[in-house]
């Protein structure tokens, strides 16, 4: 099987409007029964807020906005673009957290293991470790995940009322949804882009650049945010 991210960008943006259909089929109500059962309480470890246990935080357009009120430092590229052009320009398709160049690269709002906006907290900040989208497993076969890092932090089988396992639930289709939109949004635009400008993706350039990136190399990069791409010239940091 072809890998979805070396389709033509058309084949793309069919898939995930595909993947948009089977979430917004999916109930709700059994996301909620599902959150009652596995009864995950957090108990404040916040190795969810390190890169060492979940990779980067990825923000919606919305939260990019809020994140720049509170810090305009505080965002970056997310990393793996999905593209780069014959011209060795990179393109991603939204912006993430930037981390600290501590040892578990802990995010940039977590002060002594705390979240120094809770209040304002992002989207994925709010509805994690809840999830609902299509993976494969150890074995390769693809079903929905509805819980991330199950067994690995935090505590379970604890009692959470009906309401607030429906709010979460909503909560979290409401937040992959927006990511999957996003992420159409984002192909669409790059379609357009690449046609209006004779671009095209070329996967040698990419690992070309990338490798020239790791070694200390700049790169220039087109961040899609809020219907546009934002050009950025970045270094590696880490
Ligand atoms: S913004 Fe707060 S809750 Fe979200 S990853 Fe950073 S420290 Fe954690």
């Amino acid at each position: 099987m072809v890998s979805v991210s070396l389709l033509p960008i058309a084949s793309r943006i069919a898939a995930k409007k595909g993947e948009l259909s089977e979430l917004l089929a999916y109930p709700q109500e059994r996301l909620a029964a599902i959150i009652q059962e596995v009864g995950f309480r957090c108990d404040l470890c916040s190795r969810c807020c390190t890169r060492a246990f979940n990779g980067h935080v990825f923000l919606l357009d919305r939260d990019v906005a809020t994140a720049r009120e509170i810090d305009p430092e505080s965002v970056e590229p997310a990393p793996f673009p999905e593209f780069c052009d014959q011209k060795g320009t990179f393109y991603v398709s939204g912006y993430a957290l930037r981390a600290k160049d501590d040892d578990c690269g802990s995010c940039y709002f977590l002060e002594n293991n705390r979240c120094r906006i809770y209040d304002r907290r992002f989207s994925i900040c709010r509805v994690y470790p809840y999830m609902l989208h299509r993976e494969p497993d150890e074995q390769g076969n693809v079903d929905w995940r509805q819980i991330a890092g199950l067994d690995q932090h935090g505590e379970y089988h604890t009692e959470i009322p009906e309401i607030r396992c429906h709010e979460a639930a909503a909560e979290t289709k409401d937040y992959e949804i927006a990511c999957i939109r996003q992420e159409i949004a984002f192909l669409v635009c790059m379609q357009d882009y690449f046609s209006q400008n004779q671009l095209r993706h070329v996967q040698k350039i990419y690992d070309d650049r990338m490798r020239a990136f790791a070694r200390g190399e700049e790169i220039r990069i087109m961040v899609f945010c809020n219907g546009r791409l934002e050009e950025h010239r970045i270094v590696h940091t880490r």
